[in-house]
């Protein structure tokens, strides 16, 4: 009979095997710098030549091997990391399935020094092709040095595979910039073609970030810190003005391991929402602290993917304790005790891991005064609704998008029975079931317009009111020539504006739903106003514009209002998504509750 399968040689399937781990220089050196993390070395240094196509050599301080350990190290599945199933949920350590060093000695020559503390002399081997070659003793210092040599030597189609230097660098440096920040209490120093490319200190986070990010992060970085007894979250975000228009420096750590979580960035995004462009990421380095069986660890490694047992409770703890630190920083002011009440309700959800202890805290008041829409840290599902991959997640706590609709439309109706009373001729007050709302007029003004401009674009404009008597303008040059670029927007804004000579202009149309009049002293407040805008805050040229517009279009403190003009007002702010802050982040409303009142008077 015709046999068609044979068993592949050792070596080849070796090989096979490594392409999972091993894909280019840059696999190794993560790999390489973990174990010496691993092996508790205080200093770590990463040569490299010819973009580590040529050599990736990582030499540490740590507690080395034993000649007999050195041996075993380039076996499959061989690890000191774990001894049993359990170990598997306690994970500490960086690796653990013991396929790194012989997935290395698969697709390269590898020669290995170390020597541990209770031996003289330390051992040397020489492997290639999964093979020991040779084994001397050799004098050493304390610690292990691995250097891989030639990768994929024996598999040129792989060898062909690499990107040029430049490329596989980039890699190189993402990956030893990913340890060195996890690790700012260990030296590390990396060399390449010779020539000295970190020589990094130890020292606290906020040094290594500088040292690796950039001189400029030096008084650009704010604190995130909280503390919860389900987990911790620790690190940095860069100030709004650092943000960048190119995704890079963004790490989230998870028990000081390098992940990558879309889902994770949608909520640091989500805290940054208004102060950044859209186009724009803000730069973070975080760290959240957790108990390892609260991850899944059957995810692979080296995907540097990672399921939490309960995403929503980190997604909602690492937005939260965002906003807090940039309202601490008084970079996007918030209503205080809405911010404290969200974190406290946070720790309330920490002990409970029963599913009857989960549901009912998940229906506490502190829960939902956390998940409702308007608070500081209300969840937005609204705004994330796109098609995201967990869009389809559970979301049990929080209600549906209908769900919430009806209750806000609810409320909405319940507005035409409500007596609305003006205060000074700038706040709106009304009676809530238990306690009762004051609205700043001309914030939450500022707030309605703010997202019916947004809305706006040259698909759907604001309706534009064509003028009887069509004002003329005119400006400086200078001030002309930034006009100029901001005439297409403005259209799409309810503003048709035509050039007529030099440095005037003439105004056709002006929003519907606003009086005219005025023109030139409006576009004049928009120019200067859109000025300090564009230097100060980082925002796209169109959301600059909108929020002068939004702020010039408001209502003023001190109008006054009728009766319909204030249950409006209220109406429109209640359908806001983000109804609780004006476009600069300050609150639009004080809410006033029986509790609160009855403390203020003494009674308890
Ligand atoms: P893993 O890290 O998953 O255990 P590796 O293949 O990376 O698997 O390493 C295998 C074993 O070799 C480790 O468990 C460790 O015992 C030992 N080892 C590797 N690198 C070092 C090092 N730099 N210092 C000391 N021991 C090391
Ligand atoms: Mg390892």
């Amino acid at each position: 009979m015709l046999t068609t399968i044979t068993v592949l040689p050792d070596h080849i399937a070796n090989q096979i095997a490594a392409g999972e781990v091993i894909q280019r220089p840059a696999s190794a050196v993560k790999e390489l710098l973990e174990n010496a993390v691993d092996a508790e070395a205080s200093e770590i240094h990463l040569i490299l030549n010819d973009a580590g196509k040529a050599l990736v050599q990582v030499i540490d301080n740590g507690k080395g091997m034993s000649a007999e350990d050195a041996r075993l190290c380039f076996e499959r599945h061989a690890t000191s990391k774990i001894k049993q199933i359990d170990d598997l949920f306690q994970i500490r350590t960086m690796g653990f399935r013991g396929e790194a060093l012989a997935s290395i000695a698969a697709v390269a020559q590898v020669e290995l020094k170390t020597r541990t503390p209770d031996s003289e002399v330390g051992v040397q081997l020489e492997v290639a092709n999964s093979r020991i070659e040779s084994e001397v003793p050799v004098a050493t210092p304390l610690g292990t040095s691995i250097a891989m040599k030639n990768l994929f030597f024996n598999v040129p189609a792989r060898r062909n595979f690499l990107k040029s230097n430049a490329a596989e660098m980039r890699h190189i440096l993402e990956e030893f910039t990913r340890v060195a920040l996890a690790f700012p209490d260990i030296r590390f120093n990396l060399t390449a073609n010779h020539q000295q490319l970190y020589q990094l200190e130890s020292g606290s986070l906020k040094q290594r970030i500088v040292q690796l990010l950039g001189n400029p992060y030096q008084s650009k970085l704010v604190t995130v810190q909280e503390q919860t007894d389900y987990l911790n979250i620790r690190g940095f975000v860069g100030k709004p003005e650092t943000a960048k228009k190119t995704r890079g420096d963004q790490y989230f750590f998870v028990n000081n391991r390098y992940i990558k979580s879309g889902y994770l960035h949608h909520a640091v995004m989500s805290a940054f929402q208004e102060l950044i462009a859209g186009d724009q990421f803000p730069t973070y380095v975080l760290f959240i602290d957790l108990d390892p069986a609260q991850i899944d660890v059957n995810v692979h490694p080296t995907k540097q993917e990672i399921k939490f047992e309960d995403e929503k409770i980190v997604y909602a703890f690492v937005q939260a304790a965002i906003r807090h630190a940039l309202a601490q920083f008084s970079i996007t002011p918030t209503l205080d005790f809405d911010l404290d009440r969200g974190i406290q309700s946070l720790t309330s959800i920490q002990h409970p891991f029963t599913e009857e202890k989960k549901q009912a805290t998940a229906s506490s008041s502190l829960y939902s005064g956390f998940t409702q829409k308007n608070q500081a840290h209300f969840i937005d599902r609204a705004s994330t609704g796109q098609a995201k991959p967990w869009a389809g997640l559970p979301m049990r706590e929080v209600s549906t998008n209908e769900e919430r609709q009806a209750a806000l439309l609810h409320t909405i109706t319940d507005l035409e029975e409500i007596t609305f009373t003006q205060l000074l001729n700038t706040y709106i007050l009304y009676p809530l079931k238990d306690g009762y709302r004051l609205i700043h007029q001309q914030r939450a003004h500022e707030r309605v317009r703010f997202e019916q401009l947004m809305q706006a674009d040259a698909q759907k404009p604001i309706a534009s009111q064509r003028s009887m008597f069509p004002a003329t303008i005119e400006l400086s040059p200078a001030d002309a020539a930034l006009f100029e670029e901001l005439i297409p927007e403005l259209a799409e804004l309810g503003y048709l504006i035509e050039p007529f000579g030099k440095h005037t202009y003439v105004v056709q149309g002006t929003p519907a739903d606003l009086e005219s009049g005025e023109e030139q002293q409006t576009i004049d407040q928009v120019l200067e106003q859109y000025k300090h805008f564009a230097q100060t805050v980082q925002l796209s040229k169109k959301e600059a514009l909108i929020r002068v517009l939004a702020r010039q279009q408001a209502v003023r403190g001190g109008h006054r209002l009728t009766e319909r003009e204030m249950r409006e007002l209220v109406g429109d702010l209640l359908r806001c998504q983000k109804g609780n802050v004006n476009p600069d982040g300050h609150p639009t409303y004080l809410e006033f509750r029986a509790d609160q009142l009855n403390k203020l008077f003494g009674f308890q």
